[in-house]
């Protein structure tokens, strides 16, 4: 099975972090005795706000995850790579599964190439960041600081 998971699929799941994408997921799925093997392989890329400046960025994505499927009473996917689905229903809903791949192959830390920032944003958050630092601070740590210093 292909699926390419466009602008409206991210859409609709309405997450905060990957409101765009273009991906391409290829699903192939294994019988075990009592099981079923799903093997993802994740390619494309998603537009995701840059660290540094909070304007979109491409961020190419590519992982190949697995999840063991299972039936059972209820619906379960608390497991690591184990999801459990009623015997009733016998239906999987991928969507969210594909989602969750696709953020977990986001980096922690991603931002434009070097220059491709938008500056006026840069300057902005960097003035933004300085007034923070010059703020007074925390009462509290000052007495913690001062029961060390007693020492
Ligand atoms: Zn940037």
């Amino acid at each position: 099975m292909e699926y390419r998971l466009d602008d409206a699929y991210f859409e609709s799941l309405g997450t905060p972090e990957v409101k765009k994408g273009c991906v391409n997921v290829f699903v192939s799925i294994n019988k075990e005795i009592d099981s079923f093997i799903f093997r993802f392989k994740i390619r494309g890329q998603v537009i995701v706000p840059c660290d540094r400046c909070l304007d979109d960025m491409v961020q190419p994505v590519s992982s190949d995850e697995q999840i063991t499927v299972k039936f059972g009473e209820e619906y379960s996917d608390e497991g690591e790579d184990l999801v459990v689905i009623p015997e009733l229903e016998g239906v999987i809903d991928l969507s969210w599964i594909m989602y969750e791949f696709i953020a977990l192959a986001i980096p922690m830390k991603h931002v434009h190439e070097d220059g491709e920032c938008d500056a006026k944003m840069v300057d902005k958050l960097n003035e933004h960041f300085l007034v923070s630092d010059g703020e007074k601070t925390d009462p509290r740590w000052d007495a913690l600081k001062a029961a060390f210093d007693n020492n």
